[in-house]
């Protein structure tokens, strides 16, 4: 389950496989400068704007940690405790939109 994004957007779940927590942006430190975003590899295609914030969907995110030398204020962070009902709902309506940037 959850192999290709595609897969992970139609079903909304991560990839089992996949063994690092998923990373979580702190919006409370973060810039919107959206440099994460153009770090994060087209296949896992984890980061969007949405409305003033940038955000994670854990679902999509491997944990590759390719976005993290990218933030010039070091405020993504790891999230073990991240749980499927704590995303809203309405993050999962930017993935395959005209606002998803992959
Ligand atoms: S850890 Fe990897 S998959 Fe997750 S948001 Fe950062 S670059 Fe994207
Ligand atoms: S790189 Fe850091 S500061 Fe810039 S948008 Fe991403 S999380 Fe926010």
């Amino acid at each position: 389950m959850g192999t290709t994004r595609e897969e992970r957007i139609e079903t909304r779940t991560r990839n089992e496989k996949w063994q690092n927590a998923p990373l979580r942006i702190e919006m409370l430190e973060c810039i919107n400068c959206d440099a994460c975003l153009r770090h994060c590899p087209p296949n896992f295609g984890a980061i969007f704007n949405h409305g003033a914030d940038v955000v994670i969907i854990p679902e999509l995110c491997s944990g590759c940690d390719k976005c993290l030398p990218a933030c010039p204020v070091d405020c993504i962070y790891p999230d073990p405790d991240w749980q499927p009902a704590n995303v809203p709902d309405d993050w999962w309506t930017l993935p395959l939109s005209s606002h998803d940037p992959y």
